[in-house]
């Protein structure tokens, strides 16, 4: 008997769900139900639209024909509003009902809005979304000489500062962290970031909880952090913490329902620690191992650690693991590598323009290799790293993170 397949959300985690079913299923019906009105897209691209990098064509995620060649029934700009556990079907706004064998909660995650003092006074712009871009654009270029004024000093508030900087002509940056990207940079990061950020024109007022009557600005964009998107798996009695709780099969509390991305929680494989993971590569791995196990294969996500690559003006950062244990500094070329390691396994790293290795220091995370018997500063160094080892230890640790492709 074919299989339903439903998945609520069109985006990353969806699309790496539609494949994963296609990988092991190829007649099944899948119906993709998406409250944007798009075709999908990449979303960390928005900030590279508004700042015109790149144009509507080019940040699709998948070609045109994706939907077509994969078989799916796309309900575009039609948002599901409830989920029938015992009768299996989903409802949508439009009085729909779709029916499901499987189905993967995919719905990501919205804007947070904090309490800001003065906020009732002014119209503000969140930047989470294609639409969410597209009413910056259009606002930042009816705005001679905007002043912006961005509450949120994390990955979306500066994202949104560099690609509105060269149309502006003011940016302010307020948050009340002491230091600009604190969910993935430590304190000597940070301030390196801020000042290139600074060089290029955005200036911050840091420790501070924002007062609008305090800032002169024509624009207002709240960027303060991100929630999970979990009303519709709450409502319908799934174990939910911050996000909708799924194992290491990307399975929910409820029999036949899966969830991935940006909407969930789960127990990292290498950390111990149960939490969100909310970046695209975390949200495609989770969707394609839910669409394999729901087409009847097996496949399980428990290896993933917390990881981020961004840029901002030509500065690139790369971080993975958790930010603990004793500290090693490399300084060279402008650029800056932090390692940090604990009981003799790497913990953790941040990288800034300097990712020589990257790979190999993210697999020795990743697999929890014992390095208790090396130096830590060899460790740090990427020449040193390739030498000290000695042969048996290095084919060992090749062997096991499966790294020969790259390099070492
Ligand atoms: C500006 C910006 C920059 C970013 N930069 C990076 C980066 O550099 N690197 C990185 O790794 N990550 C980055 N991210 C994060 C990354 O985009 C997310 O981790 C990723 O998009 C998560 O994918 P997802 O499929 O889980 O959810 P989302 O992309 O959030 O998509 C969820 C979709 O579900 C839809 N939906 C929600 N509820 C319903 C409903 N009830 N019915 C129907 N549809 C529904 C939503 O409308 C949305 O389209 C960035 C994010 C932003 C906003």
């Amino acid at each position: 008997m074919s299989m339903k397949y439903v998945i609520i959300g069109n985006s990353i985690a969806s699309t790496g769900c539609i494949e994963g079913i296609r990988a092991t299923d190829k007649d099944g019906s899948i119906t993709v139900i998406g409250a944007e009105p798009h075709h999908v897209y990449g979303r960390p691209l928005i900030s590279y639209l508004l700042e015109g990098k790149t144009d509507l064509e080019r940040i699709k995620y998948r070609p045109d024909d994706f939907y077509e060649v994969n078989k799916c029934e796309f309900l575009s700009g039609v948002r599901a509003v409830k989920i029938d556990l015992k009768d299996k079907v989903v409802e949508t706004e439009n009085g729909g009902t779709i029916p499901y064998d499987k189905l993967l909660i995919a719905t990501g995650s919205r804007p947070f809005v904090p309490r800001i003092t003065g906020l009732e006074k002014y119209e503000y712009h969140t930047f989470m979304t294609l639409d969410d871009a597209l009413r910056l654009d259009k606002k930042i270029r009816e705005t001679a000489n905007a002043k912006v004024l961005i509450i949120g000093a994390g990955l979306i508030g500066l994202k949104c500062a560099e690609a509105l900087r060269k149309y502006a002509s003011k940016i302010t940056v307020v948050d009340m962290a002491d230091r600009v990207l604190p969910s993935i940079l430590d304190a000597e990061g940070a301030e390196i970031i801020k000042k290139h950020l600074e060089a290029n024109g955005v200036d911050f007022v840091l420790s501070t909880a924002a007062n609008l009557d305090d800032f002169k600005f024509d624009i207002l964009c709240v960027c303060a952090g991100v929630i999970p998107e979990t009303g519709l798996a709450k409502a319908a009695g799934l174990e939910v913490g911050r996000g909708i709780f799924i194992d290491d099969r990307a399975a929910t509390t409820a029999i036949d329902v899966y969830a991935a991305g940006d909407c969930t929680e789960s127990v990292s494989g290498v950390t111990g620690a149960r939490g969100a993971t909310p970046i695209l590569p975390n949200a495609y791995i989770q969707g394609e191992t839910a669409g394999i196990n729901m087409a009847g294969g097996r496949a399980v996500c428990d290896k993933y650690i917390p990881m981020n690559a961004i840029g901002f003006f030509g500065k690139h950062i790369l971080t993975a693991g958790v930010y603990d244990g004793e500290t090693v500094t490399v300084k060279r070329d402008g650029g800056f590598k932090k390692l940090f390691i604990k009981d003799g396994l790497l913990k953790g790293y941040i990288f800034i323009d300097d990712f020589k290795r990257a790979g190999i220091y993210t697999a020795l995370i990743r697999d929890k290799t014992d390095l208790s018997g090396i130096d830590s500063d060899a460790l740090a160094d990427d020449i040193s790293l390739a030498r000290v080892y000695k042969k048996n230890r290095r084919d060992e640790i090749l062997k096991k993170t499966d790294l020969r492709g790259q390099g070492v």
